[in-house]
């Protein structure tokens, strides 16, 4: 049996994997269904982690963290967690496949991911011109015009992003405020490449058997538009991913909010004795690196405190 098992490897989970080793759990394996780093490995750039003031790409940033937590003995699966199970006073982690293992204690730190924004054409031509990634997919782009949407910190810096790649960017955005940090909508404001394209409402995402073809938006003062690009970065915020917290039955292990974060105290514990939740998927979360991080650290040290009550 596992002394602990963390489910997902990113900031949250990379964190907790280092404390929890280096604080002396012998038996740990983090779970990750994909590569290590988590969301902020699909970011173009990475500014304000404290004590690292040169500005670097997510992957870059994120690469040190594995290989520090390896080196304190934390193991490394991949694996899709599909359910976390509470029996007796122990937890079963299931994975796709039908693999399983059993653990004293479980920190789960599955993040989030993009949402769709729902727009018509866009499930189809996602793939096709259709991103939620600039770091992946700009390039495809360079020396072309892109369409943005959203008005939050992901919209405003990836459309900085592009602009450095694209001959033009438009930012579709469905207010005249943003989500954004001041400070990031002024260097967007600033960039001559970027045209603000603001309370507009995409109707469609237009293509054809090429993908994207173009954005139909409505504008406020009732007129429409036609923006004709070969591609679309939707940017409209995340889903928490919360699948593993499921029973067959739909119901949650544990609590939730009625928006599907996890409910924990100040020591990441949920209300399931022996389960945490550290990072993006918890309630309130800042949802930044520097945040996540700390999570994992402090599930890590209340996990240390729980298998020494329960020893
Ligand atoms: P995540 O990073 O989401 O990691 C969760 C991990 O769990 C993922 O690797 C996922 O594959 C894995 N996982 C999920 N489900 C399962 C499962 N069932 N089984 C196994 N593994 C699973 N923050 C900043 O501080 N500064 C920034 O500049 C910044 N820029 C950003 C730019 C972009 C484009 C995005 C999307 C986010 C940005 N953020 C930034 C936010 C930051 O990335 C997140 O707050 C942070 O990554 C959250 O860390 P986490 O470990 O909680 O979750
Ligand atoms: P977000 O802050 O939730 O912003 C989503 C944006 O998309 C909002 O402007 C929203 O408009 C718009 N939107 C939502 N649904 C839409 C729809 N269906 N159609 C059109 N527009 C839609 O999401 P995010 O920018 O991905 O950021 C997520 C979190 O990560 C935030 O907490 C953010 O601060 C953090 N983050 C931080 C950094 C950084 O620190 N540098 C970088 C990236 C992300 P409204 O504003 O009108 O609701």
């Amino acid at each position: 049996m596992l002394d602990l098992a963390i489910i997902g490897g990113g900031p949250a989970g990379l964190a907790a994997g280092l404390y929890a080793t280096r604080g002396g759990i012998k038996n740990v394996v983090m779970f990750e269904k994909g590569m290590p780093g988590g969301q902020i490995t699909s970011s173009s750039e990475m500014e304000n982690y404290p004590g690292v003031p040169q500005v670097v790409d997510g992957i870059t940033f994120m690469a040190p963290w594995t290989e520090q937590c390896t080196r304190f003995g934390l193991k490394i699966e991949m694996e899709n967690a599909v359910r976390v199970e509470k029996v007796g006073s122990h937890f079963v982690v299931h994975f796709e496949g039908g693999k399983s293992v059993e653990a004293k204690a479980v920190i789960v730190a599955t993040g989030s991911k993009p949402k769709r924004a729902g727009v018509k054409g866009e499930d189809e031509y996602f793939g096709r011109g259709v991103s939620t990634c600039a770091t992946c997919d700009g390039f495809f782009y360079k020396g072309k015009e892109v369409a943005v949407l959203g008005g939050g910190d992901t919209a405003l810096e990836e459309a900085q992003y592009l602009a450095n790649i694209c001959s033009k960017v438009y930012l579709i955005h469905r207010r005249d405020e943003f989500r954004a940090a001041p400070s990031t909508v002024e260097r967007a404001k600033k960039c001559d490449k970027i045209e603000f394209v603001l309370n507009a409402v995409v109707d469609e995402i237009l293509g054809d058997a090429s993908g994207v073809t173009g954005v139909k938006v409505s504008l406020k003062d009732g007129s429409s538009r036609q923006i004709n690009v070969p591609g679309i970065f939707t940017f409209v915020g995340l889903n928490v991913q919360n699948g593993v917290l499921k029973d067959d039955a739909g119901n949650s292990i544990c609590e939730l909010t009625p928006g599907g974060n996890v409910k924990v105290n100040h020591k990441m514990q949920t209300s399931l004795p022996g389960l945490f939740a550290a990072g993006d998927l918890r309630e309130d979360s800042p949802k930044q690196v520097v945040c996540a991080a700390s999570d994992g650290a402090i599930a890590a040290l209340s996990v240390i405190d729980y298998l020494r009550e329960h020893a």
